[in-house]
């Protein structure tokens, strides 16, 4: 049997800037249409041309994308032609493949905040679909509040979307918009939406206020909906919108969908998609979020002892999918509860061979125990894990040693009287028979012994040098009597490769020593540097 096709419609960049703390530059906007585009999404939704300068420069050329680039707007103002409407002129003369206008579904919101007549607003939804239609541009409609609409007025909401899809637009798009309604109310008025028009012509738009986002775009395509609305890693106002990275595996690998529907989404793009959900926090400068379903770091990992060594038996004992099918890593937690098959299996991931009764097995365990009672956290620092077992197997050369560091925080008026606190790190390295000394000031002590150390390490230098500190995150535990300081430092280097370190001291400088030279050194094993 032919599958359907369903269509995926991505917001990040219009309704996804609306996030807290989300700023996108032209550069970002341009980036991440790229990279939506590479994935495989139908429609990549732009901006609002004319709204402001980053979105009318975004649609003032042709951004030679194979995605539908759609710009979004009002459909013309009450009581304005749709010839005399600014607004409306921007978004046509807009360098789009598509218009989505959004428009009014529910009638309270028509009397109240639009303060005009519900013909008036069913005339302004003909009149702009016309009008671009005549244009030459493909159409959606949003219709905003209507679910909240169709429960208070069913004939009014549906008139709404009837009139857009009679005058040809492609889509009307049901549009969720305070994030309320609960899957078996969207099942049910998505149903009846789709006796009145064809299913393959309505879309469905959710937000996340009950956590449910992802749950009713599907109970929408089990209603007959055949395009759902949503972000990237679940961007949006408040709660967020749709997350199509959960959406988009959910439809490729689970049966009840892939057998029914087709999308633009390749094997080959979905075992990219955590890669893709990586690249869009550290544009935006966040920590992935670890939990994430299908694409967080602890999405496939094993923390108890029994369920560990059943993994290395069988790995769909306790996953749903393949990891590697939407481009995770299985991952076996090393924990003071780990037992030996923990660390077993870790060691079989990282790709270190091991007869399992390796008395140096026994001793790893051993060690990652006595650290970790003394606040080392290897399951979160997988990098300084691997440092420990592969040291401990006897196989980390001797690449550089540290002889010496010196760090200096000074609070001072400058030239111009005004009080600044610099920091400033010597670090004396000898490599091989060379003795190196770097100097660097930082913006903090731990910036400027970065540098430092990262300045001169003689014939490593140029293995190291795409690796950038991407994240560093400071606890204070309480451990015995005294309080130590737990530093755990993320990392990248220019494969988009990240990993974690962990250093562990009473004093802050010296916790993050430990874990620089950890991601220091794992970037050398990891490239391959010759000893
Ligand atoms: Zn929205």
């Amino acid at each position: 049997m032919a599958r359907e096709r369903l269509y995926l419609f991505d917001t990040t960049l219009r309704d996804g800037a609306q996030t807290n703390g989300v700023d996108f530059t032209l550069a970002d906007k341009l980036a991440i249409a790229r990279m939506l585009d590479e994935l495989g999404i139908d429609y990549v939704e732009g901006g609002y041309p004319g709204a402001n300068p980053t979105d009318t420069e975004l649609f003032s050329a042709d951004r030679k994308l194979g995605t539908t680039f759609t710009a979004f707007g009002m459909t013309r103002r009450p009581g304005r032609s749709a010839s005399n409407d600014p607004g409306l002129a921007a978004l046509l003369d807009a360098h789009a493949d598509a218009i989505c206008f959004v428009a009014k579904s529910w009638d309270y919101h028509v009397r109240v905040a639009l303060e005009t007549t519900e013909e008036e607003n069913i005339a302004s939804i003909r009149d702009s679909v016309r009008a671009a239609k005549a244009r030459g541009k493909e159409v959606l409609l949003d219709c905003e509040h209507f679910f909240d609409g169709y429960k208070a007025n069913p004939e009014f909401a549906l008139a709404c979307a009837k009139a857009a899809y009679e005058e040809g637009a492609r889509w009307v798009v049901l549009c969720d918009t305070n994030g309320g309604t609960l899957p078996h109310e969207v099942e049910r008025i998505v149903g009846a939406v789709c006796k009145a028009i064809p299913g393959d012509h309505v879309g469905i738009h959710a937000h996340n206020d009950t956590e449910q986002a992802v749950a009713n775009s599907f109970a929408a395509v089990l209603a007959g909906a055949r395009q759902i609305q949503g972000t990237l890693n679940g961007l949006g106002e408040r709660c967020g919108n749709a997350n199509l990275v959960s959406i988009i595996p959910t439809l490729k690998l689970k049966r009840e969908f892939a057998d029914r529907f087709e999308t633009g989404i390749s094997e080959g793009a979905l075992r990219k998609l955590a890669q893709v959900s990586h690249a869009l926090d550290e544009r935006l400068n966040r920590a992935p979020n670890r939990h994430a379903p299908y694409v967080g770091e602890s999405a496939f990992a094993t923390k108890a002892g029994i369920h560990a060594s059943a993994i290395l038996k069988d790995p769909a004992t306790y996953e749903h999918v393949a990891p590697e099918s939407v481009g995770n890593k299985r991952k076996v937690l090393v924990s003071e509860q780990a037992g030996k098959s923990n660390v077993l299996a870790e060691l079989e991931r990282i790709g270190i061979k091991v007869d399992k009764n390796d008395p140096r097995v026994a001793r790893l365990l051993e060690v990652v125990k006595e650290r970790e009672t003394i606040g080392y956290a290897y399951e979160a620092a997988d990098a300084s894990f691997e440092l420990l077992a592969r040291r401990t197997l006897g196989r980390v050369p001797d690449y550089f040693e540290v002889t010496q560091f010196d760090v200096n925080v000074e609070q001072r008026f400058n030239a111009k009287g005004e009080q600044v606190t610099v920091a400033m790190a010597v670090v004396k390295v000898k490599v091989g028979d060379d003795s190196l000394i770097s100097a660097a000031e930082g913006n903090g002590p731990v910036n400027a012994l970065d540098q430092a150390l990262r300045k001169d390490l003689g014939k490593y230098q140029k293995f190291i040098e795409g690796l950038t500190l991407t994240d560093y995150r400071v606890r204070i535990l309480n451990a015995g009597t005294e309080a130590v300081t737990r530093v755990l430092i993320e990392s990248e280097d220019e494969n988009g490769e990240r990993w974690t370190t962990v250093g562990v001291s009473p004093n802050i400088i010296d916790a993050s020593f430990q874990a620089l030279m950890d991601s220091v050194i794992f970037k050398l094993v990891k490239s391959g540097a010759p000893a």
